[in-house]
């Protein structure tokens, strides 16, 4: 069973925002902290996430993602991981595959087959070891700059230094393969492009390079900001030749290159503004209450959570979800003349 929308695209991985909560202020995300918009009593259990997940997996997801807020201010996140990770023991047969194999079928792959979490990393450095234990696959780890000053500056806290602790932290717990995030703007830290390039071949990383997107709390972001993946690509390339990698992009938001040296590192351009791929979008995302948006330019939600807590019957959540993919937008409106920024913002949403 899949997943499928009315563009024909299947969707196979599901981020799921665990707090709205953060402890950075990062300036193109939430820079004024705002309180949380969601009240405790609306937020869903662990319990009821672990629900919502098996049946979206059942479904078709392959890939979970929790992300936020920031993912780790939500107390115990080792104790949903251990639950989710459980979920990796539901297989699909070749019987489920074809339709017309043997039931008794012996090859039966995962459904599930990969669980990961984005963090700004204050606090990885003494979790991912449980993380890890308790069935986390791998880590994307936010770092704008290498530059204590700059990346106070654009974060919001003096926590590089952590960060920093955060990546080896990961690497020594094989929370791999690794990846960070740099959302790249104009006049922050464009100036530090080859440099993240340059640590990402030290240091063995799938480094990515994010467009700044209109997603952003304090309305700041203005098209001049966001610097094109293009340009990215060129200034890296000038001093580090890239490769494009065999079988790049997919449903896979990066386009992915290799150093043409055969230097370690990967380098990944998600450029959403500039070069959109909406068209392979295999996404959906539920919100810390409970509320599906089928993109991250939604500007309607579906409250999963009411329905969940009516004392549905499975079926009805099942339909309940399957209605909704069917409403995923085709493509998102940030280079249209009319486009509105969503009234929740990146930190909501989960990123
Ligand atoms: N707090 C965690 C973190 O920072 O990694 C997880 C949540 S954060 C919303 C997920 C990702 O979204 C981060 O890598 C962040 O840099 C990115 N992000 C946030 N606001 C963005 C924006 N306006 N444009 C592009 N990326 C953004
Ligand atoms: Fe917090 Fe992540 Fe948003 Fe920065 S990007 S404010 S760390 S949620």
């Amino acid at each position: 069973m899949v997943l499928r929308d009315a563009h024909n695209r299947i969707i196979r991985d599901l981020r799921l925002s665990l707090t709205d909560r953060c402890n950075f202020r990062c300036f193109y995300c939430l820079p004024n902290g705002e309180p949380p918009l969601a009240r405790k009593e609306t937020i869903l259990t662990f319990e009821e996430i672990t629900e919502i997940c098996e049946i979206f997996v059942q479904l078709g997801i392959e890939k979970i993602r929790l992300t936020g807020g920031e993912p780790l201010l939500r107390k115990d996140v080792e104790v949903l991981v251990e639950k989710l990770a459980k979920l990796k023991a539901l297989r699909i047969t070749n019987y489920e595959l074809r339709g017309d194999g043997n039931p008794n079928s012996k090859f039966q792959i995962p459904k599930l087959v990969d669980l990961a979490l984005t963090t700004n990393g204050f606090s990885l450095k003494e979790r991912a070891k449980d993380l890890k234990n308790a069935g986390l696959d791998r880590v994307t780890i936010s770092l704008d700059s290498l530059k204590r000053e700059n990346f106070r500056k654009i974060t919001g806290v003096d926590k590089l230094g952590e960060v920093l602790q955060a990546i080896k932290a990961a690497q020594r717990a094989n929370l791999n393969p690794i990846k960070i995030n740099a959302v790249i703007v104009r006049g922050y830290n464009d100036n530090e492009i080859v440099d993240f390039a340059k640590f990402a071949r030290e240091n063995d990383l799938s480094f990515r390079f994010i467009e700044f997107m209109p997603l952003d709390a304090g309305h700041e972001w203005r098209r001049e900001m966001v610097v094109p993946g293009k340009e990215i690509r060129a200034k890296i390339n000038q001093v580090f030749p890239l490769k494009l990698k065999k079988n790049s992009r997919g449903s896979e938001t990066a386009w992915k290159y290799e150093f043409a040296d055969g230097g370690c590192g990967e380098i990944g351009i998600i450029a959403p503004v500039t070069e959109m791929f909406c068209g392979a979008c295999s996404r959906i995302r539920l919100t810390a209450d409970g509320q599906i948006r089928t993109c991250l330019f939604s500007t309607a939600e579906h409250n999963l959570r009411d329905v969940l807590r009516s004392g549905a019957r499975r079926a009805e959540v099942v339909e309940f979800i399957k209605v909704v993919v069917l409403k995923k937008e085709a493509r998102h409106h940030i280079n249209d003349a009319e486009f509105v920024q969503p009234q929740r913002t990146m930190s909501f949403i989960g990123g």
